[in-house]
């Protein structure tokens, strides 16, 4: 069976309280097994999940990094503020977040805001999927599976792709491992990270910059199992291992 994407077009600009699940199934009409992409910049926008830049005051901290990077000490509180750790200070802030994702700036945004406030990644990615799985299936009667996605860099490679920070209504990873290849090699290592690979399709709808389309659809996307541990644990990571060993950034708190 083909698998169909679909741009979810004409929404307006989202603004805090806007019910974003009334507004995605107005524009298009949900079935059964969907999978709905939302860019979480505009989950964020929707649930308030935004700072105003001048109620950032930055501490020292801050002010150090800011130094380093060229970037707003009030920026920079705003990330340092959403991150739990850091792995790097600069040439710009890596952060870990509390709920496991690693991103630069902590994920925040200043683009596709109005000047002076930061759109921050939702606090808990998992339960906003579900929140707005459950939304959607009151809307349109429709039980989909949800991700909520972010433009994010990747090791290794130049050039930033969609990730997946939250989902719901399936499992982040599709494991093979116990399945057999073509000539009935038995697979020990493979596992695929389902929700990235869609999450970059979603990506590439959207665009980055004034598209206006921050949901897509996919149907026809066949059922997988497999487990949610998406993220190293600690001591799995080797490239975050290294980076911690060569820079040995100071503790946030
Ligand atoms: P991020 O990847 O989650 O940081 O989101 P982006 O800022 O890259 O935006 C992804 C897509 O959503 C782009 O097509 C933007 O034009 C679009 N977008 C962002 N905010 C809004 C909004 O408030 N309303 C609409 N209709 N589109 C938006
Ligand atoms: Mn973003
Ligand atoms: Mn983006």
């Amino acid at each position: 069976m083909p698998i169909t994407v679909i741009p979810v077009e004409g929404l307006p600009l989202i603004r805090p309280g806007d019910d974003l699940a009334r507004l995605i199934a107005a524009q298009v009409e949900l079935v059964d097994g969907d999978i709905l992409c939302v860019a979480s910049s505009v989950w964020s926008k929707a649930a308030g999940n935004l700072r105003s830049l001048d109620e950032c005051v930055p501490g020292d901290r801050a002010i150090a990094i800011a130094a380093k990077t060229g970037e707003d000490p009030r920026f920079i509180q705003a990330v340092l503020d959403e991150s739990e750790s850091l792995i790097l200070e600069h040439p710009f802030v890596l952060s870990v977040l509390p709920h496991g994702h690693i991103g630069v700036r902590a994920g925040v945004d200043q683009s596709n805001v109005d000047g002076g406030q930061v759109i921050l990644l939702p606090r808990d990615p998992l339960n906003a999927a579900a929140g707005l799985a459950d939304s959607l299936l009151e809307v349109s009667g429709a039980r989909v599976g949800v991700i909520v996605t972010d433009t994010c860099g990747r090791s290794f490679r130049r050039g930033q792709t969609g990730h997946a920070i939250g989902w719901s209504g399936m499992t982040a990873i599709r494991d093979f491992r116990g399945e057999t290849d073509l000539f009935g090699h038995e697979l020990k290592i493979t596992e695929e990270a389902v929700v990235d690979e869609i999450a970059g399709f979603a990506n590439l709808v959207m665009g980055e910059s004034d598209a206006g389309v921050p949901a897509v659809v996919f149907r026809g996307i066949p059922p997988w199992t497999g487990h949610d541990d998406l993220y190293w644990r600690e001591g799995e990571d080797l490239i975050r291992e290294a980076l911690c060993r060569v820079h040995s950034v100071r503790p946030l708190r």
